[in-house]
């Protein structure tokens, strides 16, 4: 039997992985990528000498004490890869000096936090636990042989007794978690972690696996591991067209057979993969035709990750006196600033001052995020010069914030870079420049979407609005189960190589 052809849309995380996956098992397959570099969200770009990174913060799995590490050799991920392991996840600063050291160790975050409020004890000790029982949650990447059964056999042992007090992390969201908190400080500094909709085990889970350090920060951060996968995919043998947007998927008797791209061009395959926004790829791309209440169920009613005013900055200063952490510092601000119509209260600063490839010596990348509303964005930009008017006034804001915390420092600013949801939306596809697809909300968390669609034969999905939560693990995870999906329905023995 000749191998039988895939057509993979987009070349993010998902797509190329799948394209890896697929090579692997004897498919031939070929990736169509509408911007003109790999990785998809995971991206960094370059602004007068500086690299501003639009992605990694931590990457699960990025040592053997987690699973995910045995993807990431199948992936070529790790070779002559170093990380940077933090000891504090973020610094919050409140309107009154205090500070707070969000520690990734529970028994050094249980100390700081009792000495900065000491009648939230219960709190705190219940936040803790949750942290050290993650940690015996957390699945290595097994060894082979019998030691690795042994490993199996006692990792599962050890989880059976865990599994139950689970529950409540994956029922409780952050915010929920926070009001436990009576200290103002922590109150926030909880609810505002991540998102105060995410399910909290999103934190408890993070901060384990930072502790275990196998949630590294990536030096060189996003581009090299975006082009490391690049690699890996085209010596297994594997095609990426560049600057190829596909504009429709080509369906005969309700079988998916190739893509038509923006160009006009056609091209036809056994089997389509589409690793693409999800919303263009169900509604426009397929038209609408193969959706079912439960798919539209998603699109009307489930949240997303926001939409972002991104903001990048090199700066001619070092920050070596700053604490070194996952998120930087995050601190109130006296006069509050207005981003994208919304005013902000608080300003979260993230300092690269522990990657020195990603700028010139002695000085720094500073990147900001604010979530902001796709619609905002989308009703300025009928107007071109409103909406970079906005822009600019974004530039502002942002250093108006910075100098109420770093006197000064405007004139150190050298490069400020502004990207909107319009931004995202444009290199990405993203649906409304959504950065991770599917919050995981405790109703997200244990989901488990379909890779494909009703009535739809020879198609699958991949990629973060298939996988909850979103990530590049994510990523690589659903562009491995789409090959797997379809091995197993060819017969074929699905079977992996590591670099
Ligand atoms: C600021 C930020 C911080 C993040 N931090 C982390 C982190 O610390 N750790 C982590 O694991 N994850 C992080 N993420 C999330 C992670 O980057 C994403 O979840 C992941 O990259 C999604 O991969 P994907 O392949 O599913 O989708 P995408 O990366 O969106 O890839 C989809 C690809 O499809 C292409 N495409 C779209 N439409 C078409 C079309 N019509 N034709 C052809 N191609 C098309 C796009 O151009 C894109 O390349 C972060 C993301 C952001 C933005």
């Amino acid at each position: 039997m000749s191998p039988k052809s895939i057509a993979i849309i987009g070349a993010g995380f998902a797509g190329i992985s799948a394209g890896i996956y697929g090579q692997m098992n004897g498919y031939t397959t070929q990736v169509f990528e509408l911007h003109n570099l790999p990785g998809g969200l995971c991206a960094s770009w370059k602004r007068k000498g500086y690299t501003i990174d639009g992605c990694i913060h931590w990457l699960v799995g990025s040592s053997p004490a987690n699973s995910i590490f045995t993807f990431w050799q199948e992936v070529g991920l790790l070779k002559d890869r170093q990380f940077v392991d933090h000891e504090i996840f973020m610094v919050v600063e409140d309107e009154q000096g205090r500070a707070f050291n969000m520690y990734v160790n529970p028994d050094r975050l249980e100390k700081h936090m009792l000495e900065l409020a000491p009648q939230d004890a219960g709190a705190i000790r219940e936040l803790t636990d949750g942290i050290r029982l993650c940690k015996k949650m957390g699945q290595p990447a097994f060894k082979g042989g019998l030691a690795g059964l042994l490993q199996k056999a006692g990792f599962f042992a050890g989880m059976l007794s865990v599994i139950p007090q689970m529950k409540k992390w994956t029922n409780l969201s952050l915010g929920d978690l926070g009001n436990h908190f009576q200290d103002p400080l922590l109150r926030k500094s909880i609810k505002d972690s991540l998102f105060p909709d995410m399910a909290a085990l999103g934190l408890v889970m993070t901060l384990a696996f930072l502790d275990s350090k196998t949630a590294g920060y990536p030096l060189g951060g996003s581009m090299p591991l975006a082009q490391a996968i690049e690699k890996r995919y085209l010596d297994l043998g594997g095609t990426i067209h560049y600057s190829s947007p596909v504009e429709k998927i080509l369906v005969e008797d309700n079988r998916a057979v190739g893509v038509r791209l923006k160009d006009g061009s056609e091209h036809r395959a056994d089997v389509v993969i589409s690793a693409a926004d999800g919303h263009a790829t169900i509604f426009k791309m397929l038209e609408g035709r193969y959706v079912n209440d439960t798919i539209r169920g998603y699109y009307d009613n489930m949240l997303i990750f926001p939409g972002l005013v991104f903001v990048g900055l090199g700066v001619n200063r070092s920050f070596a006196d700053e604490t070194q952490s996952v998120s930087g510092v995050k601190y109130a601000l006296k006069t509050p600033i207005v981003i994208g119509g919304k005013s902000h209260e608080i300003l979260s600063a993230h300092l690269y001052n522990f990657d020195p490839t990603l700028a010139p010596e002695g000085k720094s990348v500073l990147t900001i995020m604010f979530d902001s509303d796709y619609n905002y964005w989308k009703t300025l930009a009928a107007d071109p010069a409103a909406y970079q008017a906005e822009k600019h006034a974004v530039s502002e804001a942002v250093l108006d914030g910075l100098e109420q915390r770093w006197p000064g420092i405007g004139s150190q600013v050298e490069m400020i870079d502004v990207a909107t949801p319009l931004t995202f939306e444009r290199y990405t596809g993203n649906w409304q420049g959504s950065f991770e697809g599917w919050m995981i909300t405790p109703k997200a968390l244990m989901m488990k979407m379909d890779n494909t669609l009703p009535g739809l034969q020879n198609f699958y999905m991949a990629g973060q609005w298939v996988q909850p939560g979103g990530g590049l693990p994510g990523g690589v995870m659903s562009g491995r189960r789409a090959i797997t999906d379809i091995c197993k329905k060819d017969k074929v023995k699905f079977h992996t190589t590591k670099i």
